[in-house]
């Protein structure tokens, strides 16, 4: 049987970024090629429309928004944290759901990087024991 993936929708051609563009992630899909692969957006998950603005965690990471200790926000200021905690949990659930191996995350996303600032999703996929897995 093949090896089963969740990944960040945006990197396998769906349009869920935040600007709504579409782009190509060759690295991710040649990764995925002979596997099974569940897309999922957290920031679509936890209720937020595409396109939307633009957002950063302020003053942490992603742990210390889980744990309360910063904040998630526009960058016209609007606090869309409960969102963000909302997609990562839904996200957790689904991988939760399946026998996964890992989860492919897009890297510079308040919700799915791994390295540098991790996103919210990206830090509760990790305290849960995922083995998570970056692309730009
Ligand atoms: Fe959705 Fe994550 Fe891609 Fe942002 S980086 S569009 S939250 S899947």
């Amino acid at each position: 049987t093949k090896p089963l993936y969740l990944v960040s929708a945006c990197l396998v051609g769906l349009c869920t970024r935040y600007d709504g563009a579409l782009k190509s992630h060759e690295t991710c899909k040649e990764f995925l090629k002979n596997s099974i692969w569940i897309p999922v957006c957290p920031e679509q998950l936890g209720g937020l429309p595409t396109p939307r603005p633009a957002a950063e965690i302020i003053d942490g990471n992603g742990h210390d928004v889980l744990e309360g200790k910063a904040t998630v926000c526009t960058k016209e200021g609007d606090d869309i944290t409960a969102s963000f905690i909302q997609g990562a949990k839904q996200t957790l659930q689904i991988a939760n759901a399946h026998p996964i191996q890992g989860v492919c995350l897009k890297a510079k996303s308040p919700s799915c990087a791994v390295s540098g600032t991790i996103g919210v999703t990206a830090a509760l996929l990790k305290n849960h024991g995922f083995k998570l897995y970056e692309f730009q």
